[in-house]
């Protein structure tokens, strides 16, 4: 019911956004690319095909190479004006981002050298901590993916009423090799009626990162053993949502989440990490 609540709130919000004055929440238009689809440029920025199509009052489907798209500011991102004298150094500086963060972050800037005072600048929101993890799948092994967490979802070994979710999912074939995103100890390492064959990492006195829907295990990878960040530990599946050795319920993907042990168990919102990994 909760993720449910969260979920309508967040409608709402993205609702407000999509109708507010044009040039609110806006990042830089966005350029058409080859093989770009509705819902691929969506992905890309946290809305679907339909709201993307809506936003730019489109007729069709089809878009053209170069043509030029309105998109939302994507959460992970803050939006900001550049000011007077202001370089691209500058702003990593006064955000304390690196600066190759801040220029991957703005790809709609040619030269990241001639930028002018007004124009707006796409800012990486940093997580609180963790800033070092690698991110779990390697590049281009993966689609791009969305915030999923607190999204509702259904499946409970009992049919229970629905649940909030409590990881970001993030979709790869079968086989995709999944790296520890930090260095910890892994306190389970089995199956488990939602996830499947998961591996719990404690990383820290007070936090635990999660991987599940694992097709197989990453040679050595068992309980009470250390990994290291980067560290291969399975591979993308589809397993979970039943009794040992179910799969294929949905398709293949890593489900992450991050878990705080105190003071009581539960799950944290990790896109912002996954992100800033990424
Ligand atoms: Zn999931």
């Amino acid at each position: 019911m909760k993720g449910r609540m969260k979920r309508l709130a967040c409608s709402a919000a993205l609702l407000a956004l999509l109708t507010a004055a044009p040039g609110i929440g806006f990042a830089a238009s966005y350029t058409v690319q080859p093989n770009d689809s509705l819902w691929l440029i969506g992905s890309k920025y946290g809305v679907t095909a339909g709201q993307l199509k809506a936003l730019n009052s489109l007729t069709t489907d089809e878009l053209t190479i170069g043509q030029t798209l309105q998109v939302p500011n994507p959460p992970e991102y803050a939006s900001v004006k550049v000011q007077q004298n202001d370089t691209l150094w500058k702003i990593a500086q006064r955000y304390n981002v690196p600066l190759a963060k801040l220029i991957n972050a703005n790809p709609q800037i040619s030269n990241p050298n001639n930028i002018w005072m007004g124009l707006e600048i796409r800012i990486p929101k940093k997580p609180d901590n963790y800033l070092t993890g690698v991110f779990p799948l390697a590049k281009g092994s993966y689609t791009p993916f969305t915030n999923t967490y607190a999204d509702s979802r259904t499946w409970s070994p009992d049919g229970a009423a629905a649940r909030s979710h409590e990881g970001v999912d993030i979709f790869a074939d079968k086989g995709t090799p999944v790296y520890s995103a930090l260095g910890g100890t892994i306190v389970k390492a089995a199956w488990n009626e939602y996830g499947g064959w998961r591996v719990t990492v404690r990383v820290d006195e007070s936090t635990e990162f999660y991987y599940a829907h694992l097709s197989k295990y990453a040679t050595g990878i068992k309980e009470g053993v250390t990994v290291t960040a980067g560290q291969l530990i399975g591979y993308v599946g589809s397993t979970g949502y039943g009794p040992e050795g179910t799969e294929g319920k949905f398709l293949p993907h890593l489900h992450f989440g991050i878990y705080k042990r105190t003071p009581v168990y539960a799950a944290i919102d990790p896109f912002l990490y996954l992100k800033w990994w990424e």
